[in-house]
C-alpha cells in the first residue's frame, strides 16, 4: 500500500516524503483524526532528535532560521505513535489523551472488527 502513496517532496536531510494523509486508518479517512504531535517551543531546545527518528513517515521538517523542528505533516504521523515524544530529553511534545483515541474506536466499532479479523483468520 505505501508503494502506491504519492511522493510529494523531500525534507531538509533529503528522504523521500510520501503523502500518508491518503491511507485510511481502519477504513477512516486519516484526515478525519486529529492525531499528531504538537510542539511547544517554550521548551523545544531544538535537539532534533523527534525530527531525525521520524524518518519514515516525516512528520517533521526544520526551521532552518530558527532551528527548531516543524510539523510539515501532520497526518503522515502514525495514529496512536508516540515515539518522538517519548524520546524528547525536555518533554516538548504533546499528543492527543488516551480518552481521544478510545472514542475513535468506540464511535468506529473498531472492537467489532478487530473481532471479525481474527475470526476470519480462525485466530479465536
Ligand atoms: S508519533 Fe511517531 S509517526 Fe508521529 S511524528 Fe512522532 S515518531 Fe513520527
Ligand atoms: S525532540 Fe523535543 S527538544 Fe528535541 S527538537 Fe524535538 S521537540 Fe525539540
Amino acid at each position: 500500500m505505501s508503494e502506491d502513496l504519492p511522493i510529494i517532496g523531500k525534507d531538509a536531510l533529503g528522504r523521500v516524503i510520501k503523502d500518508w494523509s491518503k491511507k485510511p486508518w481502519w477504513g477512516i479517512d486519516r484526515k478525519k483524526i486529529e492525531w499528531y504531535p504538537k510542539i511547544n517551543y517554550d521548551k523545544c531546545i531544538g535537539c532534533g532528535l523527534c525530527f531525525i527518528t521520524c524518518a519514515n513517515r516525516v512528520v517533521f521538517d526544520w526551521d532552518k532560521e530558527k532551528k527548531k523542528p516543524v510539523v510539515a505533516r501532520p497526518y503522515n504521523c502514525v495514529v496512536a505513535c508516540t515515539t518522538c515524544k517519548k524520546l524528547c530529553p525536555v518533554d516538548a511534545l504533546e499528543f492527543p489523551d488516551k480518552e481521544y483515541m478510545q472514542k475513535i474506536i468506540k464511535e468506529n466499532k473498531l472492537l467489532a472488527k478487530a473481532k471479525e479479523i481474527l475470526k476470519n483468520h480462525n485466530l479465536i
